[in-house]
């Protein structure tokens, strides 16, 4: 019995097999549309559990960054407008799901200094999503259950998705206790990626590397919420250093959004 269970997972894993943009081979068993699927659900939850900011300044502010990133990201990523929100809340946080959603904390505002900062966070947060992590993550706990379950695969490969485990395949999981950062690997990407992304976009790119030292800053004295699902490493700003000749030919300067950050972020109502 073990055999054929083995042959059939080598069967999945080489017929899903492909490669991400740096070139990075990959193992990806859900549809896109399973993803966006799973991504709009998390995000519907998310917006019922955390309060949403309505203040116009801080929202405009994030929105107009949120857009000049999104519209230099290709349709095949997602076809629609990209539902951006703002939560009211302290923690230092931002994420973007599958399905065009990209969440944003008031309390990430009070480390990033300007729009460029903002634009290099989207930047990294879109890139996890143009790079299919999300599906990687969930493949990779799929074949763990297979491995786990085999005889539940055997039968008829029904396969119960949990929720919990979706939102930490996703990455949101943190406020559902569960923690699950990215790997090395996906921030590495989503780091390139994401500068590069930026550039395009009007966003001075070395912005990212200021931004990382602030949050290196921030986390020596109570770490943020964004390190935990974000891992840093001493690789990370020597990377994107390195990376800065690259994406600087693609800064697109004459396009510098103007997005105005409010002198005052709205405070969380925690
Ligand atoms: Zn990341």
């Amino acid at each position: 019995m073990k055999l054929p269970l083995i042959m059939l997972g080598a069967l999945i894993v080489l017929s899903a097999c492909s490669s991400s943009s740096t070139g990075r081979k990959q193992v990806m068993l859900f549809s896109e549309s399973e993803l966006d699927k799973m991504g709009a659900a998390s995000f519907e939850d998310m917006k019922k559990q955390t309060p949403i900011s309505t203040d116009k300044a801080t929202v405009d502010f994030v929105q107009c960054v949120a857009k000049a990133v999104t519209q230099n990201v290709s349709k095949s990523v997602h076809k629609g407008d990209w539902e951006v929100v703002v939560f009211d809340s302290p923690q230092v946080n931002a994420f973007a799901l599958p399905g065009g959603k990209i969440g944003v904390y008031t309390g990430i505002l009070n480390v990033t200094e300007n729009q460029d900062q903002l634009g290099a966070i989207i930047g990294h947060e879109v890139g996890h999503v143009i790079e299919h992590h999300s599906n990687e993550r969930l493949s990779a706990n799929k074949l763990q259950n297979m491995g786990m379950t085999a005889a539940t695969v055997a039968v008829g490969m029904t396969e119960v998705e949990n929720k919990g485990l979706w939102m930490a395949g996703l990455g949101v999981g943190l406020q559902y206790g569960i923690i699950m950062p990215y790997g090395r690997a996906h921030e590495s990407e989503a780091d390139i990626v994401g500068q590069d992304l930026m550039a395009r976009s009007g966003f001075e790119p070395s912005a990212s590397i200021k931004l990382w030292q602030n949050m290196a800053k921030l986390s020596k004295n109570s770490p943020a919420e964004f390190m935990s699902t974000h891992p840093s490493n001493e690789t990370r700003i020597k990377q994107l250093t390195e990376h800065l000749p690259m994406s600087a030919k693609l800064y697109q300067k004459t396009n510098n959004p103007q997005c105005q950050k409010p002198s005052v972020i709205s405070s969380p109502r925690s």
